[in-house]
């Protein structure tokens, strides 16, 4: 007999309210578990270095150390125990094959050597797939292409900004044949291969499928990919799912709202009701493919710290890099939220488009399907910085951003 859910909520409840110093403290004399944030995480740590006191066993059984990427915040030392590893190495494995990684194939990983997890947790779930890991870690994007060329590499992991600055590399260098051999481009860290325009484009540039999965370090890899009707599913079996609004509320189906997931299964550095900043629709639908598990159309639709609201309307910079993309080719753009002197927030959008005619197409593109009034300011291919990892497209130099908080 499998256990319910329930079971397994409540025993996780029991085991950390018996040994794990953090949530015992959090969760005494409650009736609910309370929403956990990051920053309580960052906190807890700086108070009792180096690791905090979110750990429910000794120190001494602890393998793995990893760190949150920072870009909103301190970083975050997380820790794993061997069974906890042995859990993000299984659901990666299971992720990798859903993306269609086979024993044969060979999957080059452009990512850093660095302490986020993702590097690592990839590599993991190839060995326990027996495919070949090809770490890309330390070298030029051209050092890169030529990498992937002499190994015939048939699979590509990095971030979707990662994917069409390397096909960009190799159309300047006259690469392009380098990327022959890949088959599937496996996209994470950021929203951008879940929206449709951005993925076309990787589809198109590399001639290959793209595909998206998600997780994070505090969390664990939640998200894959459903090849069939696209989007991401959670593993419902190891998580548990909730979709809430910025007080804190359940949204209605068919709404956005901020996933916050409580992993049942990693027990050593447990997170309960954890706010991913992960904006999500709340759909309440099986996939168009009827899988089980609970699907996330469009997957990860935008961040909670990326959106913005201008003139009253929620803007997630995500939507707009869609309506880039759907014109404009690889390019790179920058997005600026700005006041006019007049006290009324605009947008610019910085782009770098094949011609006049496409700032146009654009301008219209954005008001019809976002219902937004933005600046289109072409610019000529090269001037705007270009980006690596973790894409920083957006500069905010809004007047009220500095006394609203
Ligand atoms: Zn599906």
């Amino acid at each position: 007999m499998t256990a319910t859910r329930e079971d397994r909520t409540g025993e996780l409840l029991e085991l950390v309210l018996e040994r794990n110093p953090l949530q015992r403290a959090r969760l005494a004399g409650r009736d609910e578990v309370p929403l956990l944030e990051k920053g309580e995480l960052v906190l807890d740590q700086r108070r009792h270095p180096p690791f905090g006191t979110n750990l429910t066993y000794p120190l001494d059984s602890y393998t793995q150390l990893h760190q949150t990427s920072g870009t909103t915040g301190p970083p975050l030392r997380v820790l794993d125990t061997a069974d906890d590893w042995a859990w993000w190495r299984r659901l990666f494995a299971d992720t990798l094959a859903v993306a269609g990684v086979r024993p044969d194939d060979r999957v080059a990983l452009a990512f850093s050597f660095g302490p986020h997890v993702q590097f690592w947790a990839a590599k993991e779930g190839l060995l326990e797939l027996g495919a070949m890991a090809i770490p890309l870690g330390g070298m030029t994007s051209v050092q890169r292409l030529q990498t992937i060329a002499e190994v015939e590499a048939t699979s590509l992991m990095c971030t979707p900004t990662y994917a069409l600055r390397l096909f960009e590399v190799a159309v300047e260098n006259r690469l392009e044949a380098a990327l022959e051999s890949i088959e599937r481009v496996i996209c994470t860290g950021e929203p951008g291969a879940s929206l449709a325009a951005v993925r076309s484009r990787i589809e198109e540039c590399f001639g290959a499928r793209c595909l998206d999965h998600a997780g994070l370090t505090e969390v664990g890899p939640f998200g894959y990919p459903c090849p069939e009707g696209g989007g991401m599913h959670v593993y419902d079996e190891e998580f548990d799912c909730e979709f809430l609004d910025p007080e804190a509320r359940p949204v209605p189906e068919g709404e956005r709202g901020e996933l916050v997931l409580t992993p049942l299964r990693r027990t050593g550095f447990p997170v309960l009701r954890y706010r991913t900043g992960d904006v999500v629709v709340n759909s309440g639908e099986r996939c168009p493919a009827g899988h089980d598990d609970r699907w996330l159309p469009g997957g990860i639709v935008g961040r909670t710290d990326d959106m913005v609201v201008i003139r009253g309307m929620n803007v997630y910079p995500s939507a707009i890099e869609e309506a880039v993309r759907q014109v404009s080719g690889p390019g790179e753009f920058r997005i600026t939220f700005y006041s006019e002197p007049s006290g009324m927030d605009e947008i610019k959008l910085e782009v770098e488009l094949s011609d006049g005619a496409a700032g146009r197409r654009l301008q219209d593109l954005m008001r019809q399907q976002l219902g937004l009034r933005v600046r289109v300011v072409p610019v000529a291919p090269g001037i705007l910085p270009r980006q690596e990892g973790k894409a920083r497209r957006v500069v905010d130099e809004r007047a009220s951003r500095w006394s609203e908080t």
